[in-house]
Parts: structure tokens; C-alpha cells; sequence
């Protein structure tokens, strides 16, 4: 009955139902696979709204989807509907005096780049999934990635936001303020909520100026500390301009090259530290060609890392001299996800730490690993200048007691260290567990009692981010 109201209200069009649906049945990694009902393909809020209240009047689930590259299992849907916001895809107006879009939910990240880009302006969210992720999985799952050192997460780039919740009625908080003090923050409630809470259908972003020139260094450091030298020593050279700072230890180095065999390695050594970093100069000052040609901000890495090399704090390091050695540099660091899931069997976590304790978490964990499984290789990849580890083991055997082990034991010394065990990736339902065991019980309790008052039907996403 739900697939002939759905067809009815929306147009047959929009209803998208057997064999069609198998591109929305299953998850990026290839960890989960599932038969929704249905999937429905609203072109506007209206068609949205008038989806959930049909579903939402006969009980039934919906799972909202947007570029189904969520690594935390959110968007699974066995028996559901799911709501895909792919068609609502327009960049509705890009205000550049005021450095905003005002984008639809379903806007592909790399067109929202393209879209600013013509304005002379940046969205500076990237990562590695942006030319499927879209503005609504982005903003529903809180986004990190390589820039977040410098603008902050997704919620940091969010001025206002439209969605319709549960039973189909439409919250209007597209606002353009940066000062907004009339109650609850209610944007940020359904920023990060994995769409439990609501659907979100429009977005008013910050757009930044573009930098006008880049300075790109590969660097090898004996140890994370003398990394974090460089990035200290940079931010300080350059007031703050270091746009990325990314760690990859030798197990990820060498599984690149493998897959990778022509792309050549940075260094003519091999090194266990090596780090992307990027700064990014806007002022005239910091990007006209000196005599040399070298724009000023290329001058200022190079110093830094000269000074550093001096005083034994790095080992190695090369400057890109070419926008394609810049772009070689960022293939390999965006190639982390291709990279981890190359090896099976994986444990794969995502955590955070406060940035000087990233050695002491890897410590600590090649102890423990050396206990559980002592032919288990770690391999990490890491936001290391926000402290988030993509900390991955490449395990001997699938055995799910040895994956849960290890799960348990990133766990123990995540909180020891007063960490995240779910950094960037969110909970969907691939963290439950550890919610279950790890988050603070009446936090808990709080996002029950939110849930319960925005959808006692429980139709939105069920079974996802909080435990049962
Ligand atoms: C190669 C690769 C690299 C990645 N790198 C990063 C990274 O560096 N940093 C990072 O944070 N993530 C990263 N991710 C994870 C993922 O790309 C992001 O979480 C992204 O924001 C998800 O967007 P999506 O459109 O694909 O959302 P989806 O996968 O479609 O959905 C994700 C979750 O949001 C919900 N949802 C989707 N749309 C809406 C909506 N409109 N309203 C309400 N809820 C909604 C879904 O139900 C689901 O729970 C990476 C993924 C891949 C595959």
C-alpha cells in the first residue's frame, strides 16, 4: 500500500522499486548489503515531506541517503524506504560578497568546489569521497577530512539548514547570521545526527577566499613529536596558514607503492614518519615570485624545514616543485581508504586523541597488538594535525573474537587518553557497540529522550547511532 501512496503523491517516477534499487543496497566498504522497499527520489521539500508523512502515518522506516560513501554503516535499510536526496541538487545562489551558498541537500561536494571556485571562493571541506558525498550525508554525518585544521569540521561551515522531520514537517533554520542567540541551536542538534532526527533538504554554507598560492612539502620525521615541531614552527612562520598536516607510517607507505608500483616514493630513503603538509597563502604579499620565481610562501617552508632538518626534528623533505607533484603528493594520502581495505581481513577505527598523545596511543597499541595477534600489521593514516588516527590492522585470521579484542583494547587506551573512539566517520550502526559500552550512560539517555520527542514512531533511520 505504502509503494502505491508513495507512487501516487510523488509521481511513479520518483518511486524507484526491485532490481533498481541495487545501487543503494549496499554499503561503500562492501561490509553490508540489504534489500530496501523502495527507493524514493523527491525533486523538492515538498516531495520529501510528503514521503515521511505518508510513511510516517503507516509506520514505516525510512533511511535517508545522499552519496552512500558513509563508512560507518548508516545507511542500511533492509524492508525501508530510502529517502535519496540525488535529485535535489541545485546550487541555488552563491552570494560572494557575503561568502555563502545556499545549496539543496543533494549537491555532489566536488560541484559545490566547482561552483565556488567560479566565484573565486573555496568550500574548504574536502576529502576523499567528494566527487559522491553529497551536502546532506556531509552535514548529517559531520564531516572532517584534510582541512580541518584550518576551517574547522563540516558543523563549523554551517550557517543555516532546512529539514523536515519525521512526520513531514518542514523546520526553516536557513539562516545567513553568524550571531543567532534565539534559543536552543537547534542547526546544530541535526548536524551531526546521522539522520535520526530529520531529514536535511538545504544548507546555507562559508565560503573562503581562495588561498592564491600553496607551498606542499613531503617530510620525514624520526618520531611524531619532531613532527609536531614542524607543524608548530609553520603555524607560527605563517600566522596560522598550515591548511593540512597528514601522517602516514610505513606499513601505509609501502601498501601504496604496492598498489601503486609508477608512483614513485618522496624519499630516495625509506622512512616511517611522513608527513603531507600544505600551507595556503592568501595575502599579495605571500604569493608574488620573488626574483627567484619562488613565491614568498614556498620561501617560508622551505626555511622552516631547513631550521628543523638543522636541529635533527626531521630527517628528510621535499617541496613540490609542480602542481602535479603537488597532486602525486595528495594521491597517495586520498587513496588512505583504497589503501586500508586492500588487505583482508581489516580492522578498521577511526579515534581521536588531543594531539600531542598520537605517539602515545600508537605505543600503546603496538604493545597490546604484539599480545592479540602477533602477525597483525598496523597500518595508519591520520589527520595528525587534529589528532584523528585512522588506525588500521591488517589481522591474521577473521576470527570476530580477535576483531572485537582489538576493538576493545583501541577502546581502553582511546579513553585512557581521553579520546573519541568515533572521530570523523560517525556511529551508524558499525559503532553501537562501542557506544553501548563506551559513551557516557545519561548522555545516552539525552539522545533517547531527543529522539523521543522529534519521532515517538521511531520511522527515522532506526536502529542506528543510539543503542538500544
Ligand atoms: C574514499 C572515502 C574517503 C572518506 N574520507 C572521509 C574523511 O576524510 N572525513 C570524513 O569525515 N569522512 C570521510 N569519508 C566518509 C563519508 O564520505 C562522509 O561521511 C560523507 O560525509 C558521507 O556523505 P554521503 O553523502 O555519502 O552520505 P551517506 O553515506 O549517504 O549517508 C551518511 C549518513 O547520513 C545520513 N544522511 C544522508 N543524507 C542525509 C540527509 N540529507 N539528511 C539526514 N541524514 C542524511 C544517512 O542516513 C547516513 O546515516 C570517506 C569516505 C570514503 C568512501
Amino acid at each position: 500500500v505504502i509503494l502505491d501512496d508513495l507512487t501516487e503523491a510523488l509521481g511513479a517516477d520518483c518511486v524507484v522499486t526491485g532490481d533498481d534499487t541495487a545501487r543503494w543496497g549496499r554499503d561503500w566498504m562492501g561490509l553490508s548489503d540489504w534489500t530496501p522497499l523502495c527507493v524514493v527520489r523527491p525533486r523538492d521539500t515538498a516531495g520529501v515531506s510528503a514521503a515521511l508523512r505518508l510513511c510516517h502515518d503507516a509506520g514505516v522506516a525510512v533511511v535517508p541517503v545522499s552519496g552512500n560513501t558513509g563508512l560507518a554503516g548508516g545507511t542500511t535499510a533492509e524492508g525501508a524506504v530510502m529517502l535519496s536526496l540525488d535529485r535535489m541538487n541545485a546550487v541555488r545562489e552563491i552570494r560572494a560578497e557575503a561568502r555563502i551558498a545556499v545549496v539543496e541537500a543533494g549537491v555532489v561536494l566536488a560541484s559545490l568546489h566547482e561552483a565556488a571556485a567560479a566565484h573565486g571562493l573555496s568550500f574548504p571541506m574536502t576529502f576523499g569521497a567528494k566527487g559522491s558525498a553529497m551536502i546532506g550525508g556531509m552535514l548529517a554525518t559531520n564531516a572532517g577530512g584534510s582541512n580541518v585544521l584550518r576551517y574547522g569540521n563540516t558543523r563549523d561551515l554551517v550557517l543555516g539548514l532546512e529539514a523536515v522531520l519525521a512526520d513531514g514537517r518542514v523546520v526553516d533554520l536557513m539562516s545567513a547570521l553568524h550571531k543567532d542567540n534565539s534559543g536552543l541551536n537547534l542547526r546544530h542538534l541535526l548536524i551531526g545526527s546521522e539522520g535520526i532526527l530529520g531529514v536535511i533538504t538545504a544548507a546555507v554554507l562559508k565560503l573562503v577566499p581562495t588561498p592564491r598560492a600553496f607551498a606542499t612539502a613531503m617530510v620525514a620525521a624520526p618520531d611524531l613529536p619532531g613532527a609536531l615541531r614542524v607543524l608548530n614552527g609553520l603555524q607560527e612562520a605563517t600566522g596560522g596558514a598550515v591548511e593540512a598536516f597528514e601522517y602516514m607510517d610505513r606499513a601505509f607507505m609501502d601498501q601504496y607503492a604496492h598498489l601503486h608500483p609508477q608512483m614513485q616514493e618522496p624519499f630516495a630513503a625509506r622512512h616511517d614518519v611522513n608527513i603531507l603538509v600544505e600551507v595556503g597563502a592568501h595575502a599579495p604579499r605571500d604569493v608574488a615570485p620573488g626574483p627567484d620565481g619562488q613565491a614568498p610562501v614556498a620561501a617560508y617552508l622551505e626555511q622552516v624545514l631547513a631550521d628543523l632538518l638543522e636541529e635533527g626534528a626531521i630527517v628528510d623533505a621535499v617541496v613540490a616543485q609542480s602542481d602535479a607533484q603537488r597532486a602525486a603528493f595528495w594521491a597517495r594520502r586520498e587513496a588512505a581508504a583504497e589503501v586500508t581495505m586492500s588487505r583482508k581481513p581489516v580492522v578498521l577505527c577511526d579515534i581521536a586523541v588531543a594531539v600531542d598523545l598520537v605517539a602515545t596511543f600508537l605505543e600503546a597499541m603496538q604493545g597490546r597488538l604484539a599480545l592479540l595477534d602477533p602477525e597483525a600489521v598496523s597500518a595508519n593514516v591520520s589527520h595528525l594535525g587534529d589528532g584523528n588516527v585512522h588506525y588500521a590492522v591488517w589481522v591474521s585470521s577473521r576470527d570476530a573474537g580477535l576483531k572485537a579484542a582489538i576493538t576493545e583494547a583501541v577502546e581502553d587506551e582511546v579513553l585512557r587518553l581521553g579520546g573519541s573512539f568515533s572521530a570523523e566517520h560517525g556511529v551508524g550502526t558499525y559503532k553501537l557497540g562501542s557506544m553501548a559500552r563506551r559513551k557516557d550512560p545519561v548522555a545516552i539517555e539525552m539522545m533517547m529522550a531527543v529522539k523521543r520527542a522529534l519521532d515517538p514512531k521511531g520511522i527515522l533511520n532506526p536502529g542506528k547511532v543510539i543503542p538500544s
